[in-house]
C-alpha cells in the first residue's frame, strides 16, 4: 500500500489540497476559489469562515478524487498566503472582522504614524522589514481600533490573532475546544512583531501597536508534529507536522536549500527568495530579510526576499475589470498577435509599489500610449510588467549579496506562459528553469510535514526529487535589453506621489 503526504495550500485566490507520493509527484488535487471582497478602493478582504469551509471541502475532495482514504496519508502540512490577518473570538470561534489581506492598503495612516517616531526603517534591524501596509501587525491594530468592542475583548484575553496558517491549524485541531494556537517562524517573520534573531515576539512592537500579547500565537518550528486533526471527516486523527508561509514553502519545494540558491514564484504577485543560510543578511537595496525555514531543532535558515504585489493579478484585472480576455491563458495568444509592446508600459502599482521601492503613495499607470497601441500591445505590456519587476528585485539581490545570479528557478500559475518565460530570460540575461512539479508551494509544505514524521529522511531526498521540465535561454541583444529596461524604470517614476 502506498503512503502519501497531504498539503493544505491556503492561497490568496483559492484553497487547494494536494496529495504527494514519496517521489514528490502530485497524486491528487482539489481546489476551491473564495470571494475577493473589495469594500472600497485599496481594501481587500476574505471571509475566514468561507476559507475554512473550503479547506475542509478540498481535503475531502482530494481524497475522493483518487479513491483514497485518510489512512493512506501519514501527515499534513499547511502553507498559506502570508501577512493576511484574522482576529477571532477564542470561545465562539467567530472572526470579529473579515480577514484583511496582504494587498490591502488601509493601514497607510497607521504605518505613517508609526514612522513618525524613527522613520520607515524603525523596525528593520529587528524584523528585517520596512514599515509598510503589507505586514500583519498594523492590520491587527486596525481591527482593534475600528471594530466595536474589539479592543476591550482583546484586553480581556478573549481574542486571538493568526495569519491563515494559524486560523486553519486552530480550526483543524479543535477550534474553541482545544485548538492549537501556533504559528511558525516564516509566518511570524511577516507580522513586524517577531525578532529575527530570537524567533520570539518583540513585545515592544506589540505595545507600540496596542496588541495584547495574549492574542499572539506560540511560535514553533516549521517542521514538527504540532498535534492531530480533531475535525471529523477527511484527515481526522492525522498529525499536522509542517507550516511554511507560501513563498518560503515554494523555496523549500524548489530545493533551494543551500546559500545562494533562489527561486521566483509567479502567482497573484511575484516573490523572489534567495537562501542566505543561517546568516541573516540585511538589505541595502529595498529587499526584506525573512526566515526561510526552521526544521525542528535545527538553526533557522534565512532568506532575502523581493516581494512584488501585482503580477498574475494584473492578468486577472485584464480579464475581470476590462474583459479583454475571458481566461488567463488567453493572454498569451493575444500578446503573440503583435511583435512587441508598441511603446506601451504598464506599471501595476495597485497596492503602491513593494520591493525595491516601498512606495505606498504610488498608483498604477499605463504610459507610452499612441494611437497605434492595440489590445495585443497592452497584453504584452501586462506580461512584460511581471518580467521587468522581477528584474528589478533580482538586480537588488545581486547588489545585496555581491554575487550575480547565474540561473533562475521558477514556479507558480504564470509559468505556464511560455512567452513570459522567454521574455524573462531575455530581460534577465540568464536562463530560466521550470521544474516538473510547478506546484512547489504545496510540495514544500508536504516536505516539511513528511520530514517531521520520517516519511522523507533528509533534505537530500528533496534535492533528489527535484527535476527540470524546461529551460529558456536568453536571446535578446544586450543593448536592446538595457534600452527597454531603462524605459520601464522611467515608467515606474510616473506612478509616484499619487496619494497624499
Ligand atoms: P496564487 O497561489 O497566488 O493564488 P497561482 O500560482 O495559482 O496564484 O497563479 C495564479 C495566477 O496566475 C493568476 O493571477 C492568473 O492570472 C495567472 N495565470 C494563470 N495562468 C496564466 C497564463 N497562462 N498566463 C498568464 N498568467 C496566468
Amino acid at each position: 500500500m502506498s503512503q502519501y503526504v497531504a498539503a493544505i495550500d491556503q492561497g490568496t485566490t483559492s484553497t487547494r489540497c494536494m496529495i504527494f507520493d514519496h517521489s514528490g509527484r502530485v497524486v491528487s488535487v482539489d481546489q476551491r476559489e473564495h470571494e475577493q471582497i473589495f469594500p472600497q478602493a485599496g481594501w481587500v478582504e476574505h471571509d475566514p469562515e468561507e476559507v475554512w469551509r473550503n479547506t475542509r471541502e478540498v481535503c475531502a475532495g482530494a481524497l475522493a478524487k483518487r479513491d483514497l482514504v485518510t489512512s493512506d496519508v501519514v501527515a499534513v502540512g499547511i502553507t498559506n498566503q502570508r501577512e493576511t490577518a484574522v482576529v477571532w473570538d477564542r470561545t465562539t470561534g467567530k472572526p470579529v472582522y473579515n480577514a484583511i489581506v496582504w494587498q490591502d492598503t488601509r493601514t497607510d495612516r497607521i504605518v505613517d504614524q508609526l514612522g513618525k517616531d524613527g522613520g520607515p526603517d524603525r523596525y528593520r534591524a529587528r524584523t528585517g522589514l520596512p514599515l509598510a501596509t503589507y505586514f500583519s501587525g498594523p492590520k491587527v491594530k486596525w481591527i482593534l481600533d475600528n471594530v466595536d468592542g474589539a479592543r476591550a475583548k482583546a484586553e480581556a484575553g478573549d481574542l486571538l490573532f493568526g495569519n491563515m496558517d494559524t486560523w486553519v491549524l486552530w480550526n483543524a485541531t479543535g477550534g474553541p475546544d482545544g485548538g492549537l494556537h501556533y504559528t511558525d517562524p516564516t509566518n511570524a517573520s511577516r507580522t513586524m512583531l517577531m525578532d529575527l534573531d530570537t524567533l520570539s515576539w518583540a513585545e515592544e512592537h506589540a505595545a507600540d501597536m496596542g496588541i495584547p500579547m495574549s492574542m499572539l500565537p506560540e511560535i514553533r518550528s516549521s517542521s514538527e508534529v504540532y498535534g492531530n486533526i480533531r475535525e471529523r471527516g477527511a484527515f481526522a486523527g492525522l498529525p499536522v507536522a509542517g507550516i511554511l508561509g507560501d513563498q518560503q514553502a515554494a523555496t523549500f519545494g524548489q530545493a533551494c536549500l543551500s546559500p545562494g540558491e533562489a527561486k521566483n514564484t509567479y502567482g497573484t504577485g511575484n516573490f523572489v527568495l534567495l537562501n542566505t543560510g543561517t546568516e541573516k543578511v540585511m538589505s541595502e537595496n529595498g529587499l526584506l530579510t525573512t526566515v526561510c525555514y526552521k526544521i525542528g531543532d535545527n538553526d533557522a535558515v534565512y532568506a532575502l526576499e523581493g516581494s512584488i504585489a501585482v503580477t498574475g493579478s494584473l492578468v486577472q484585472w485584464l480579464r475581470d475589470n476590462l474583459g479583454i480576455i475571458s481566461a488567463a491563458p488567453e493572454i498569451e495568444p493575444l500578446a503573440r498577435s503583435v511583435d512587441d509592446n508598441g511603446g506601451a508600459y504598464f506599471v501595476p502599482a495597485f497596492s503602491g509599489l513593494f520591493a525595491p521601492y516601498w512606495r505606498s503613495d504610488a498608483r498604477g499607470a499605463i504610459v507610452g500610449l499612441t494611437r497605434f497601441v492595440n489590445k495585443g500591445h497592452i497584453a504584452r505590456a501586462v506580461l512584460e510588467a511581471t518580467a521587468f519587476q522581477s528584474r528589478e528585485v533580482i538586480d537588488a539581490m545581486n547588489a545585496d549579496s555581491g554575487v550575480a545570479l547565474t540561473s533562475l528557478k521558477v514556479d507558480g500559475g504564470m509559468v505556464a506562459n511560455e512567452l513570459l518565460m522567454q521574455f524573462q530570460a531575455d530581460i534577465l540575461g540568464v536562463p530560466v528553469i521550470r521544474p516538473v512539479v510547478a506546484e512547489t508551494t504545496a510540495l514544500g509544505a508536504a516536505y516539511a510535514a513528511g520530514l517531521a514524521v520520517g516519511f522523507w529522511n533528509s533534505e537530500d531526498d528533496i534535492r533528489t526529487n527535484w527535476a527540470q521540465d524546461k529551460q529558456w535561454d536568453p536571446d535578446m541583444d544586450e543593448a536592446h535589453r538595457e534600452k527597454i529596461y531603462n524605459t520601464w524604470k522611467k515608467a515606474v517614476t510616473k506612478t509616484f506621489d499619487w496619494v497624499e
